[in-house]
């Protein structure tokens, strides 16, 4: 064949009317339709991956989301059955088929409360790991009213498009964690917060979010701005989970159970009230109490708690959950071909410093990075293959000032 009479053999254009024709055995393809076709490859591998989401989705019953749940995060046991039906009826909603009984399932946002530390990102960070969704986690004290200095409200989604690399219909099913969601409470009602009333204005433009609506989300993020494109973000399917450590909440709830006992529907007498563990009797009416407008918490209907860590706890998080930090050092040694052994009187004493010095789960890892900084420094390379860490051992990396520095960063 002559060269000017090549052409495309899918469009049949001649190759001077293409920028590029691209030779096969027995055929030619022009640059058109190789962008064409691959428009369409894309489009196929999005839907697939939609399909995929759907059934990975279905697939998990709530006790096999609390199982999973087990695997990662020591106790917690009410929080995480909690959970696994907020989340199975969440994504149920989301797959379920028009009907036209008029039953439309509400969503179930989450709310969690519980002391700094208690695990709440580790349970939003591990559902979003086991339904392969997209997550987003952002902190609400950076959120401000449109038109302060922040970020608006729509920052958030910007995070979960970005999470989901820009596939809007994955983004759409995420997740998002709100932290520190006390932080926007209003002032009048906790004196303890230093915020000032622009937190009620925050409120009111996370409402429509956690509804559900159509936001208008700056892709790249920063304030909204005339000439900028927007991407149309429905959040109607998104998952909210908001997290907050409410500190003083336990005054408000107490209060409380003190009103019930002296009332007449005297529910709980002062000797079944756990002292140690007020948050376990929140309620609703509480977190109104501390400063959230009703309409939030409205919309955030599933209200759980997160029990304090006790030292058994602590003991167990060091060791047992699939990536436990021992576990992750010892891998770490093993690269180089060292055996890093812990004695449990070792993990006793990691424990109870963390105790002592009030460092909580979060501290469990500096401790151990400061008592195997040096090892690690020294021992790769090296002709020593063993390392046992002993309670002296931990005790003679571990000084009194360091331990002072770890709480000042806590
Ligand atoms: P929060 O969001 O409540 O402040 P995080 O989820 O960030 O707390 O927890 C801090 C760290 O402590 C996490 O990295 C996690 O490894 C550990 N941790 C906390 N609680 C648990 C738990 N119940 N089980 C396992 N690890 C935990």
């Amino acid at each position: 064949m002559a060269k000017e009479e090549l052409e495309c053999s899918f469009c049949g254009r001649k190759k001077p009317e293409t920028s590029l024709l691209i030779a096969g055995l027995d055929a030619h393809i022009c640059d058109r339709c190789i962008e064409q076709a691959h428009g369409i490859v894309l489009e196929e591998s999005k839907q697939s991956d939609n399909s995929e989401l759907s059934a990975e989705l279905m697939l998990r019953k709530p006790q096999q989301i609390k199982a999973f749940l087990d695997e990662y995060i020591i106790g917690q046991e009410h929080t995480k059955k909690v959970m696994s039906v907020a989340v199975y009826n969440h994504y149920k909603r989301l797959l379920q088929q028009p009907t036209n009984d008029d039953i439309e399932i509400q969503k179930s946002n989450i709310i969690m409360v519980g002391e700094t530390g208690t695990g709440k990102t580790l349970m939003a960070k591990t559902i979003s790991k086991m339904l392969n969704v997209p997550l987003s986690i952002v902190d609400a004290t950076v959120l401000t009213e449109a038109g302060y200095v922040g970020e608006d409200v729509e920052s958030i989604l910007t995070r979960l498009l970005q999470a989901a690399d820009y596939n809007l219909e994955k983004a759409e099913k995420g997740i998002v964690f709100i932290d520190e969601i006390d932080k926007i409470a209003r002032k009048s009602d906790n004196p303890s917060i230093t915020r000032d009333v622009s937190g009620e204005g925050v409120q009111q433009a996370l409402l429509k979010l956690l509804e559900g609506t159509v936001v208008n989300v700056p892709p790249k993020g920063g304030r909204k701005h005339p000439d900028q494109k927007f991407i149309e973000v429905n959040t109607e399917n998104i998952l909210f989970i908001a997290g907050g450590a409410f500190d003083g909440i336990e005054r408000v709830i107490s209060k409380r159970l003190n009103m019930q006992a002296l009332g007449y529907s005297a529910a709980m007498s002062e000797d079944t009230v756990d002292k140690n563990n007020i948050l376990q009797y929140i309620i609703p009416k509480d977190l109104k109490d501390f400063g959230l407008i009703p309409e939030i918490i409205g919309r955030l209907p599933v209200l759980t708690h997160m029990n304090p860590l006790d030292a058994k706890t602590l003991r167990a998080i060091l060791t047992e959950p699939k990536n436990a930090i021992i576990k992750q050092y010892k891998k770490l040694f093993s690269m180089d071909e060292i055996e890093l052994s812990i004695t449990d009187g070792a993990l006793d004493y990691i424990v109870g410093k963390a105790i002592e010095y009030k460092l909580g789960a979060r501290g469990l890892r500096s401790l151990c990075e400061e008592i195997l900084t040096d090892a690690m420094f020294e021992l790769p390379g090296s002709d020593t293959k063993k390392l046992n860490v002993t309670k002296t051992y931990a005790e003679q990396k571990l000084s009194k000032s360091t331990l002072k520095k770890l709480k000042a960063v806590s």
